[in-house]
């Protein structure tokens, strides 16, 4: 059985997975506006995976036999300026959540959780990918500015990204 306080935590990461999905739909909502479909496309998919990435939390707790509790979210950033502003704060976002994941493994390792350990593993490499992909596009954004053939290419590029869940 999980502590009060391992409990809490993760309980809170559902909070903060949903968040994430709000604030990525912000972003797409965003592109969406400004005739960027492939990258409100990639968004729109990032947002599914946060989604999913809570919901894989909700299920660990009610497996381990901890009470889920949904919280309340912050209304998450609605205006942006540029899409290098929108890169440079999801990769900021990221990794606000890799620490957030890496709190979470420092008490399930001190209490010795393992079944919480061997779940949070998958997460901790979740996040490498995560900031990785955030930080590829943030450098293309960079390099190619907001205006011209490449910036449209990457936009095409980035509407063929699908949600396809992992199979475990
Ligand atoms: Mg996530």
């Amino acid at each position: 059985m999980l502590s009060e306080k391992l409990l809490k935590e993760l309980n809170d990461q559902i909070k903060y997975e949903q968040f994430s999905a709000n604030y990525y739909l912000a972003m797409a909502a965003h592109c969406a506006a400004q005739d960027f479909n492939g990258f409100a496309n990639f968004f729109m998919v990032q947002a599914q995976e946060e989604q999913f990435h809570a919901m894989k939390f909700f299920n660990f707790i009610n497996e381990v036999g901890g009470r889920v509790l949904i919280s309340a979210l912050d209304e998450p950033k609605n205006e942006y300026t540029s899409l290098e502003e929108i890169f440079t704060l999801a990769l900021e976002h990221e990794k606000f959540v890799t620490r957030r994941i890496y709190t979470l493994m420092d008490m399930a390792v001190e209490e010795k959780e393992h079944a919480t350990i061997s779940f949070l593993n998958w997460f901790i490499d979740e996040q490498v990918e995560e900031e990785a992909s955030m930080s590829d596009i943030l450098t293309k954004v960079r390099r190619l500015g907001e205006k011209g053939e490449g910036i449209y290419h990457l936009d095409n590029e980035l509407a063929q990204r699908t949600f396809t869940p992992p199979a475990k």
